[in-house]
């Protein structure tokens, strides 16, 4: 029996616990997989351990307490410096990064895209920014503040905030931001965004579960749109293959937690 669960703060609007559920029902796994609202990050691990858990997620705010407690660390997560998997491997809890890679397989829907603009400088455009760079996509950041620019500087990555950007071409623009989330806000001024949206192609929002009005203006001026529904359920299916140490091929794991979406 696999006992799994996620870690966050907050944790009551994660739809983890029912994709998995869903996965272990449908593909006829023993397993549960339950929520755990943790307010202190540095008890990550001793929760984990005392839960006696084969494996875990790990959502906001504790990705970076994560990469520094796991025991090892495998894989993009080692440039990222964030973590969102533990798998309890031979007594050692294994630390990986699912976001990217599923960020990655979601941009298959669109054709080839050379280069991106990522709004924001936070965790997820952090995670984003490693797999595109990895996969040969030239990035430039757009942040709000200044503060979180200095990260992608010293990868040598365009990063600048609003009153110094000059718009250029991009064949993808991102939004990282939170702007859309709870509120009904552009993540820059709507005239900036029009300019940029004028020279892309595609526009992707990491916000799931509603129409920001970042995608409405982009859908608006023709451009193809996604949101962050895709990328949420590729970083769970990823999750699972490591949790069952690939027993399932990802497109079987997929098809039962899209499942939970659809209801
Ligand atoms: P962080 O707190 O690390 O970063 C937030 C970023 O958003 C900062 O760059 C901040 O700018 C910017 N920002 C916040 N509010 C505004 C605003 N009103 N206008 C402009 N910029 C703003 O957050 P994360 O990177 O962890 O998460 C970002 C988003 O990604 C969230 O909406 C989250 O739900 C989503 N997400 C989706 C996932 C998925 O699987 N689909 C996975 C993980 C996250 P500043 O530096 O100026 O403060």
């Amino acid at each position: 029996m696999l006992n799994l669960a996620i870690f966050g703060n907050p944790i009551s609007h994660s739809k983890s616990p029912l994709m998995h559920n869903m996965a272990f029902k449908n593909l006829k796994i023993e397993g549960y997989y339950g929520r755990y609202l943790l307010e202190d990050g540095s008890k990550l691990k001793k929760r984990f351990l005392e839960l006696k858990l084969d494996g875990a997620n790990i959502t906001v705010p504790h990705k970076e307490f994560a990469y520094n407690l796991a025991d090892e660390i495998r894989g993009i997560a080692k440039e990222i410096g964030a973590v969102n998997t533990f798998v309890l491997k031979n007594s050692k809890i294994i630390g990986y990064n699912t976001d990217a890679d599923g960020f990655f397989i979601s941009l298959n829907e669109f054709g080839p895209i050379k280069n991106a603009l990522i709004l924001g400088a936070g965790g997820t455009a952090k995670a984003i920014t490693h797999i595109l760079i990895k996969n040969n996509i030239d990035v430039t950041i757009l942040n709000r503040s200044k503060e979180r620019l200095d990260y992608f500087k010293e990868l040598k990555i365009s990063a600048t905030s609003f009153d110094e950007f000059e718009v250029s071409g991009y064949d993808l623009v991102i939004n990282s931001t939170s702007a859309g989330l709870k509120d009904s806000l552009f993540p820059c001024k709507k005239e900036l965004l029009s300019k940029i949206f004028k020279n892309a192609k595609f526009a992707y929002d990491v916000i799931y579960g509603k129409e920001t009005p970042f995608l409405k203006l982009a859908k608006e001026m023709g451009l193809k749109i996604k949101d962050g529904e895709d990328m949420l359920i590729n970083q769970g299916v990823l999750a699972f293959l490591l949790f069952t140490q690939t027993l399932f091929d990802f497109d079987s794991v997929k098809k039962e937690m899209q499942k939970v979406f659809r209801f």
